[in-house]
């Protein structure tokens, strides 16, 4: 069985930097298991929703929710990652099997997949009145570089950012994960120094992780064991939802919708699930809608 995917997060440099270290290969792999990623979309994807951990860890709120957008013009398409307080997380991307040629050094071609122009936008609701809404244009299309220039212009936090995923071109994911580094409130030039010399460490973060796992790399670069919380993949769909989903067509249209095709089907494109509803399915969604409502 493949080990969870995890956060671990650390205070660094006298307390001035907070450190965070993730594995996210169990999440990643889901992913391309899910939606048929190809490697790149894989890469894509996976990195997208390695960041989407990392934003989603300084939540208050378990039930608090953020949406990461990614939004640029390479064949990829849009990269949409939700997730909550409680780091379970679904994500997608518009083109699942748009596939790449490997760059000249060997790597995924990330950038040529997500665009290098476009908009990095962040949704955070704490579900206290108006969401938050932060955008920032792209930098490369690399998802690092992208998250990095969104903290500095949308947050005013400059944040060091390494991120990494490894997917073989069977579409396995051995290594996963990212690295980030966030000077507190009042951090001196030193810390954000040191921040800044300590990322290029993690250009191969993802062999990094598959070799050390986050334990590994936070005690070899960091010198201190840190706290984790487990990240999963973890959709909010379910056949209730779909059902509430035909219900609000109305009975008319769904009928006729049933008529047309046979069944109704609910698709959820953030983890790839079907719902299929027949003719006496729908009957009874709207028989129990009708006593709800006679209730
Ligand atoms: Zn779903």
């Amino acid at each position: 069985m493949q080990k969870e995917s995890k956060i671990i997060k650390a205070l660094v440099f006298h307390g001035e930097l907070s450190v965070a270290v993730l594995d996210t290969t169990a999440l990643v792999q889901e992913a391309i298991d899910r939606h048929k990623l190809t490697p790149v979309a894989a890469a894509a994807l996976g990195r997208t929703m390695t960041a989407a951990a990392y934003l989603c860890s300084w939540l208050k709120e378990e039930g608090s929710s953020l949406f990461v957008t990614v939004d640029g013009d390479g064949v990829g398409g849009r990269i949409s990652v939700s997730g909550d307080g409680a780091l379970h997380l679904r994500g997608n991307v518009a083109n699942p099997g748009a596939d790449l040629p490997l760059r000249g050094d060997g790597k995924l071609d990330v950038s040529g997949f997500v665009g290098k122009h476009g908009t990095f936008t962040v949704v955070r609701d704490d579900g206290e009145g108006i969401p938050y809404v932060g955008t920032s244009e792209l930098v490369s299309g690399e998802i690092a570089e992208d998250l990095s220039a969104y903290f500095l212009t949308s947050e005013q936090r400059p944040t060091a950012v390494a991120l990494g995923v490894r997917v073989t071109a069977e579409g396995v994911c051995p290594g996963a994960g990212g690295v980030f580094l966030q000077p507190l409130p009042g951090a001196s030039g030193e810390a954000v120094s040191f921040a800044e010399e300590k990322i290029p460490l993690f250009v191969n973060i993802s062999r990094l992780i598959a070799e050390k796992g986050a334990d590994g790399v936070m005690e070899e670069y960091f010198g201190t064991r840190g706290e984790a919380r487990p990240v999963c993949f973890r959709c909010r769909c379910s056949r209730e939802r779909a059902a509430s989903a035909v219900q609000s067509l109305g009975r008319e249209d769904a009928f006729a919708l049933i008529e047309e095709c046979g069944a109704i089907n609910v698709h959820c494109h953030d983890c790839n699930t079907d719902y299929t509803f027949d003719k006496e399915e729908a009957e009874e969604i709207f028989r129990q809608r009708d006593d709800g409502l006679r209730g």
